[in-house]
C-alpha cells in the first residue's frame, strides 16, 4: 500500500484517471450557474429568500450587456453565489440544511428541473473521469410542487438511462421521518429496481442518532425482495460515536456500507467524504482526517465527494488532496476504487468492465 513510488499526478492527469463514486447527493451537487438560470426562470423572490445584492445585481445587469461584458457579469454572479452558499452553509449544520431548504429544494420540484440537474451532475462526473456513479437523493423532498414520487423517479431515471456511464440511484430515508414513509420509499425502490441500487438513511444524526429501529425492517425488506440487487448503506458516525447497540445492529443485519463512518471502529466499507467533513467542521483539516490511518491499517475505505456544491471539489480534487497531504500513490487510488466497485450495486457485467478500466488506468 503506497510503498511503490509513482510520480505525482497533476490535476489534468488525475481527471483522466478512471474513478468510481458511490456517495454523492444529487441535491448537494448542483452547479451554481444552473441554479441562477433556474431561479431566474422562476423569478428571484427576494421577500422569501434573501439573495445577496452582488449576485442578483450582476446577473440582471448581464441581461442588458452583450459579448464579453455579459459573460463577465454572469461569471461574477455565479462566483458570488457560490461563495455566498458555501460561506453560509459552512457556518453550522443548521445553516447547511437551511441552504438546501431555501436555495436548492425550490428548484427541484418539476420534472424539467430534475432532469436538468441530473443531466448536469452526470456531465460533471463524465468530465471528472468517473466511470460509474451511485447517486443518492430523497424523492419525497421533490413532491412539494405536486409531483408524485413516481414522477420524481421518472424524471431522474430518464436522464440516468441516457448516461454515458453506469449509474445506480440510492433512495434516502430521512432520520426525522418514520416507518410509514420508509415503507413507501422501500416500495418505490423495489418498483424502480432496474435503476435503484441502494437504500439509505440520511439527515441529521444529532437530532435522531444511531441506527433507527423503524428503518431496519424496511431496509431489510428492500434487500431481500430485490434479491440483493439493492444494497443497504446508512449515514452513521459522521458526527457522533456509535453505541454498542448501533454496532450490534449493523452486524446483525449484515449492513456492509457505512456513510462517512469516521468515528468508531468499523470493519464495514466506509464511504469517506474528506472535504465534506472539513466543511461541516467534523475535522479541522484534511491533515487531521482519519482516512489515511484507516487506509494504512487495512480498513476498507472509499473516497467520495458527498456533494460538489458545498465542498467545491470534484472527486479528482479530493484525490489531489490525499496525494498532497498523505502521499497517496496510484496503487492507493486503485485500491479505494476497487473497494468501491466491490461494494457497489452495478451489474456483474458492468463491474467486470469497470474493473478492467481501473486496472488499466493506474500503476499498481
Ligand atoms: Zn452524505
Amino acid at each position: 500500500m503506497g510503498t511503490k513510488k509513482s510520480p505525482r499526478l497533476g490535476i489534468r492527469k488525475m481527471r483522466q484517471k478512471p474513478k468510481i463514486l458511490i456517495h454523492e447527493h444529487l441535491d448537494c451537487s448542483l452547479r451554481p450557474r444552473t441554479m441562477l438560470e433556474l431561479w431566474d426562470k422562476m423569478g428571484f423572490d427576494q421577500a422569501k429568500i434573501p439573495f445577496p445584492a452582488n449576485v442578483v445585481g450582476p446577473w440582471d445587469n448581464a441581461k442588458l450587456a452583450s459579448g464579453s461584458e455579459r459573460r463577465e457579469l454572469r461569471l461574477q454572479a455565479v462566483q458570488n453565489y457560490r461563495k455566498f452558499l458555501v460561506g453560509f452553509a459552512s457556518k453550522s449544520l443548521a445553516n447547511y440544511v437551511q441552504a438546501i431548504v431555501d436555495h436548492i429544494l425550490p428548484l427541484m420540484q418539476s420534472q424539467p428541473h430534475l432532469r436538468r440537474i441530473t443531466r448536469d451532475r452526470i456531465a460533471d462526473a463524465k468530465n471528472d473521469g468517473i466511470i460509474g456513479m451511485e447517486l443518492r437523493f430523497a424523492p419525497q423532498l421533490h413532491t412539494m410542487g405536486g409531483l408524485s414520487l413516481e414522477q420524481v423517479m421518472d424524471a431522474v431515471v430518464d436522464e440516468v438511462k441516457q448516461s454515458p456511464m453506469p449509474i445506480k440511484l440510492i433512495i434516502c430515508s430521512l432520520r426525522h421521518e418514520d416507518g410509514e414513509m420508509a415503507e413507501r420509499l422501500a416500495d418505490l425502490a423495489l418498483a424502480y429496481n432496474d435503476h435503484v441500487g441502494g437504500f439509505d438513511l440520511a439527515a441529521d444524526e444529532e437530532a435522531n442518532p444511531g441506527v433507527l429501529e423503524w428503518w431496519i425492517p424496511e431496509a431489510v425488506r428492500v434487500r431481500d425482495e430485490s434479491k440483493g440487487k439493492i444494497e443497504l448503506t446508512i449515514h452513521l458516525t459522521e458526527t457522533r460515536k456509535p453505541t454498542a447497540r448501533d454496532e450490534a445492529l449493523i452486524d446483525q443485519y449484515g449492513i456492509r456500507r457505512i456513510g462517512h463512518g469516521i468515528k468508531g471502529n468499523w470493519s464495514q466499507v466506509r464511504e469517506v467524504c474528506p472535504t465534506s467533513n472539513v466543511v461541516t467542521g467534523q475535522v479541522a483539516s484534511i491533515a487531521d482526517h482519519p482516512i489515511d490511518s484507516f487506509h494504512r491499517a487495512g480498513d476498507p475505505v472509499t473516497v467520495n465527494t458527498d456533494g460538489t456544491l458545498f465542498t467545491e471539489v470534484q472527486l479528482s480534487d479530493e484525490y489531489m488532496k490525499l496525494q498532497a497531504v498523505f502521499g497517496w500513490s496510484e496503487a492507493d487510488f486503485l485500491q479505494v476504487n476497487l473497494t468501491a466497485l466491490e461494494v457497489s450495486s452495478f451489474s456483474s457485467a458492468d463491474k467486470a468492465k469497470m474493473k478492467a478500466l481501473l486496472k488499466a488506468g493506474y500503476l499498481s
